[in-house]
Formats: structure tokens, sequence, C-alpha cells
């Protein structure tokens, strides 16, 4: 298919949900106000929900019919697994140079001072520089403080070959081209800061990137978790047998609920009938395919109160968690052995789901979503965030493209001229995106649908030593 189409396609469905995003708000701004004055305008307003809802699920249908119909299927799957073939085997070329002591470096230390979701962006960011410096990524980790004998027994070592930080020179960075060892200091601080941060892509892969996937930049660091995260035999045994004792089952919707420390500092609270609100809204959905059984929910969280609130209020639902993971969860507990496997169970299970709802302003639930796209061919679509868009800690302005003029209808809105380039800093899930219009300078609110995505690319290297 061309990349026109394929970008129609992805667009007319994510703006048939930012339509629906719309109106359903904006009705439901209506039925409030008339809730005490005019009985019969809340009677009309329920009506027009429920049917435009079925309207929107009907479309949405579709829409993805459409993509099984047009006879491009077969390729996107192979496309998908070319290009991550592709990509891993550059990856694993450069984590196993031939000559360790003369190969160049750059040393990268596990332990950030945060969570492991943060630990693993982290990571993800070092691998990003390595790849874009070419240099073999070298990963400190002894003394980690989810498992003090480090990464390795947990996870294959990042290179067969090489895993010595030893070198004649060693540099901070950004060091010289004929440093030998360069060590990367965390994102936050990092100076200069190189082309390769995210949201950039490598240019080379750009154009096949840009067809196959819905938001790039994700499918990007959902390779390089794929690779970081290959687990060692007893991780998997681990895994598996979690999930054979929990009756992990599909259909199946992901959820998780960051509460305890994060809440109301870096992330506002929310109720869980609104994540409810949102699986149900999923499994409506899937009831346009096929016959529901039974609704399932993988729920995670750090907070195992949550746990026992969703099995009470939610006695139709199948709710699988591990309270074993929901006890050790907790922020006291939460740095040990135990707490690694809780954590690493819950984002494998998450990523494992049909479906995702949770808040992006938790690493964990934005790492389960970069996982899951090594699943599809594209998942960019399949979930659902209560509070921010997609984002990378540490990342460059993520801008977009006005592809629609507008102009402001209220207070606050944003005057936008096609090409305008918007600094978006999120989506109210009510049809309009919060952004700053760098033409104007001026700040206001805008009708989601009228912008596209910016693609940011940078000129990795190509790695053509690989195809002579
Ligand atoms: P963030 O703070 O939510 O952005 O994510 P981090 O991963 O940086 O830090 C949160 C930490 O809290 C995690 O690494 C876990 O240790 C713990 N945690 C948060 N949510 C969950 C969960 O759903 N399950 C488990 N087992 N632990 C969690």
């Amino acid at each position: 298919p061309n990349t026109q189409y394929e970008q129609l396609r992805r667009r007319i469905y994510t703006n048939t949900k930012e339509f629906w995003f719309y109106i359903h708000s904006y009705l439901l701004d209506i039925q409030k106000k008339a809730n005490d004055i005019a009985p019969e305008i809340v009677d009309t307003v329920n009506q027009v929900l429920s049917l435009g809802s079925e309207h929107k699920r009907s479309l949405l249908h579709d829409i993805e019919q459409l993509a099984e119909v047009d006879g491009y299927e077969d390729w996107r799957f192979k496309e998908s697994q070319d290009l991550s073939n592709l990509i891993q085997e550059r990856f694993k070329h450069l984590q196993n140079p031939e000559d360790c002591d003369t190969a160049r470096k750059l040393v990268c230390n596990l332990n950030k001072g945060c969570g492991y979701g943060c630990q693993l962006h982290h990571v993800v960011y070092c691998f990003m520089v390595a790849y874009g410096t070419k240099r073999t990524l070298i990963l400190k980790s002894k003394g980690w403080k989810y498992h003090r004998a480090g990464w390795e027994e947990i996870f294959m070592p990042l290179s067969e070959t090489c895993v010595s930080p030893n070198g004649d020179t060693v540099a901070n960075w950004p060091g010289h081209a004929e440093s030998q060892v360069i060590n990367l200091p965390i994102i936050d601080s990092l100076s200069p800061r190189p082309p390769f941060l995210p949201l950039a892509i490598p240019e080379d892969i750009a154009p096949r990137l840009t067809r196959l996937h819905g938001d790039p930049i994700v499918w990007w660091v959902g390779q390089i978790l794929k690779y970081l995260l290959r687990p060692k035999v007893k991780t998997t045994n681990i895994i598996q047998e979690a999930m054979t004792k929990l009756g992990f089952k599909k259909p199946i919707v992901g959820v998780h609920i960051r509460r305890t420390d994060k809440v109301g500092t870096e992330a506002a609270f929310h109720r869980l009938e609104e994540y409810m609100t949102a699986v149900e809204e999923y499994y409506n959905q899937l009831a346009y395919t096929k016959k529901v059984d039974k609704k399932r929910v993988y729920l995670a969280s750090d907070d195992p109160k949550v746990m026992v609130e969703a099995k009470t209020k939610y006695p139709d639902y199948e709710i699988i968690c591990d309270p074993q993971i929901s006890k050790t969860a907790g922020v006291s507990t939460r740095y040990s052995d135990t707490s690694l496997f809780g954590i690493i169970l819950d984002i494998y299970m998450l990523s494992m789901s049909d479906f995702l709802v949770c808040t992006f302003s938790s690493q964990v639930c934005r790492v389960a979503y970069e996982i899951m796209q090594n699943y599809y061919p594209d998942a960019s679509s399949k979930y659902t965030s209560l509070d921010d868009i997609y984002y990378y800690g540490g990342q460059n302005p993520h801008n977009m493209i006005a592809v629609l003029p507008h102009e402001p209808k209220r207070q606050g809105e944003l005057q936008l001229t096609v090409g305008d380039l918007v600094g978006v800093a999120g989506n109210h899930w009510n049809g309009f995106s919060k952004g700053k219009n760098l033409r104007t300078n001026q700040n206001g609110l805008y009708p989601s649908f009228k912008v596209k995505d910016k693609i940011e690319v940078a000129k990795f290297p190509t790695y053509s030593e690989l195809y002579k």
C-alpha cells in the first residue's frame, strides 16, 4: 500500500474517536446544565448519546474491517517482521564487537534514582545514543536496587562478547571521537544533546516505519525494549508459571492504576470507575466483531486496595490480579527481588493484553504500551490514557502540523493556518488539545483533528557494513 493510504486509514480511525470525544463530552455538558430545568432535554440527550455511541462503534468497526479486506494485511505482518529483524540484527551487531579490548564503548549506569519503568527508559535512552554513536553499550548494574547481583541474572546480558567498561581512554559525555570509552549521564543532565533523542527515529527506516506504524517512536522504543528485555530461562519460567496460575486468557484488557506516591505529586487521582468506563467501551466495541463470553481484566496497581474494590464493584467481570504482586508492590518493599518480579510480571501481562487502560503519566504503563508494539504490526491505537498523551521523559518538544485552518470560536482557542507548527502539551480527550502555535507564540486550545503528528527523524548510522 502507499503511505498516504495507510496514513489516511489510521487518521480516519483516530478522528472518528476524536469526533465522538467532542460530541460526547459536550452532550454531557448540556445534560448537566439541563438537569434541573428541562427534563425533556435530558431525555433527548440520553437518546443521542446512546445511538451516537452505537454509530461511532459501527464506524470504528467498519474502519477496522477495511484493514482486513483491503488485501494488505499479510503485507503489514511481513513488513513489521522484516523491519524488526533488520533492526534486531543491527543491535546484535553493535553489541557484539569482535574485539572488546579495542571496541568503542558507551557506559550507562542502570541505577538511576527512580522506579523500574523509569530505569528501563533510562537504559533505552542510553541504547539510542549507543546506536546513534555506534558504540557498544555497557550496562553497569551491580548493586541494582531491584536485584543486587545485577541485570544479567534476570535478563540476557546486552552482549555476548563485550561487557567490560574498561578501555585505553575514558571520557565523560560528549568525549571525543577517539575516546574509547564514554560515560553517559542521565538524560536530564545531558549536554550537549545529540540528535538521536526521542522523539526522533532513524532516518533510513523512517519511510517504511511511517507507512507501517501510527506512532513510529513508540515502535522504535519497543524494538529497543525487545532487545534489552530478552529474559533468562529462569525469568521465562517464572512468567509462564504466573500466567498459568493466574489464568491469563484473552480477550483481556490490561488496566494499570497508579496510586500511592504518584498521586498528588506527579499525577492526579482517577477513580476506578473512570478506568472501567473505558474497559466497558472496549468490550462494547468488541461485541461488534465477536460474542464476548467473559469480560476479563488484568489489573495491575501499586495499591492493593483497588483490587478489592474492583472485585466488589464489578462482579460481572473476571478480574485477574496477583494478590502476591499487590502485596509486594507497595512502597515499603518496592525495591527488592519480590518487587522486581511483581513489576516484571505486571508489565508483561499488561503488554500482552488486547487493550490498555491507564494513565500515560506513569512510566509503568508507557513501558507496557511500548512492549505491546512487538506483538502487532501497529498497536498504536490500542489504549486509553486517562491523562497524558504518549511521551518519553526528556524528549525534545513534540510538534504537530496544522492540516486544517482554525479560527478561534471561544476565548482561549488557537488560530491555526495550514502548515503551522504546534507544540502539543496534551489532549483533553474532549475533542480539543492544548498547545502553542510556534508561528504566533500563542498558547491555547485547538480541535485535535486539525493537526497531524510531525514525525521527527535523525541521521543515525545506517550500519551499511551489514549489507555488503
Ligand atoms: P512511575 O512512577 O509510575 O512513572 O513509574 P516507575 O516505574 O518509575 O516507578 C513506579 C514504581 O512503583 C514501579 O517501578 C514499581 O516498583 C511500583 N509500581 C507502580 N505500579 C505498579 C504496579 O502496577 N505493579 C507493581 N508490581 N508495582 C508497581
